[in-house]
């Protein structure tokens, strides 16, 4: 009953926030197996859609989203940098870590870049770690060190190759070092396989060196890598729960109200419908 009180509060300050007419989006190539529509649809933003732009036409595309109506885009793999460079503002979060995954538009077709990945992982892990392990130095590893750094937290990063690792603003280790918190920022455990540890510097049994096992990776099924971890009662945070953090605070950016965070959670792992499945 007082979710369903807080749901109808939550529509009625929506629709003095958001007209029938806004739109949003998520930008990406290929964009098909994006969760965000049905988050963002199920937090109230009816006309939110993919928005499936190959690079060329990039840049081109996005300029022209403001006069079509649209309000706000997320952003995603690969335009995440070229997203920064075509904002007119930007925050010192997405200046810092080179990459904007979330937009705005102004009604004079100003462009204002955000990232909220950074501030989406501290509010997944609900307070700064003291020490990190980060693997990968792709954008995500860039945003996760930048919020880890930013919130006290000695970072060490390992990537396969080293020399991406460098000048990201972490200690760069060819092994792993024990932390409080072990992050996975590489895209293994995208694809489901019977070794899933064989591309990664770890054996199940180090897990136990974490408190907290995080994986930016999310698949049907779960990844391997939290489910090692919570075979061991290590606690985790899957990259599910990192999509709706972020989302959430892009809602708000978009918005100015407080987000339906556990509505976007479930929608995120399916477990509600789409309002709109246009
Ligand atoms: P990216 O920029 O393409 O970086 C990929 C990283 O993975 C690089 O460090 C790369 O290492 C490493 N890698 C790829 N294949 C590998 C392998 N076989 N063995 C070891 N390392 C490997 O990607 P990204 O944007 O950082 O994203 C990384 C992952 O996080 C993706 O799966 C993405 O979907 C996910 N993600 C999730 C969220 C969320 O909200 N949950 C947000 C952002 C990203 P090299 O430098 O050696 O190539």
């Amino acid at each position: 009953m007082a979710d369903r009180r807080h749901s109808a509060v939550h529509q009625v300050a929506l629709e003095h926030r958001v007209t029938v007419n806004d739109r949003y989006g998520v930008l990406g190539w290929p964009v098909g197996h994006s969760r965000s529509p049905a988050m963002m649809r199920a937090a109230g933003l009816e006309r939110y859609q993919r928005l499936p732009v190959a690079p060329e036409v990039f840049a081109d595309t996005v300029r022209a989203l403001g006069a079509a109506g649209f309000r706000g885009a997320n952003v995603t793999i690969p335009h995440k940098e070229a997203a920064l460079t075509l904002a007119s503002t930007a925050s010192d979060a997405a200046r810092e870590i080179g990459a904007a995954n979330t937009l705005s538009f102004g009604a004079d077709g100003s462009i204002h870049a955000e990232n909220t990945d950074a501030s989406g992982l501290l509010a997944a892990l609900g307070r700064a770690p003291a020490s990190a392990l980060v693997l990968g130095a792709g954008g995500s590893a860039r945003a996760v060190v930048w919020a880890l750094t930013r919130a006290g937290a000695d970072v060490s990063i390992w990537n396969r190759t080293p020399r991406r690792a460098e000048g990201i603003g972490a200690r760069v280790v060819a092994a792993p070092v024990a932390a409080e918190v072990l992050v996975n920022c590489t895209s293994v455990g995208l694809e489901h396989s019977s070794t899933p540890f064989k591309d990664l510097p770890l054996e199940a049994d180090g897990l136990t060196e974490y408190a907290t096992v995080v994986d930016l990776v999310y698949r049907a099924g779960g990844t391997a890598l939290i489910a090692e971890a919570e075979r061991r009662s290590i606690a985790t945070v899957d990259g599910l729960e990192i999509l709706a953090c972020q989302g959430a605070l892009s809602f708000t950016l978009w918005t100015g109200l407080a987000a339906p965070l556990d509505t976007m959670r479930m929608a995120a792992r399916g477990c509600q419908p789409e309002t709109n499945a246009s």
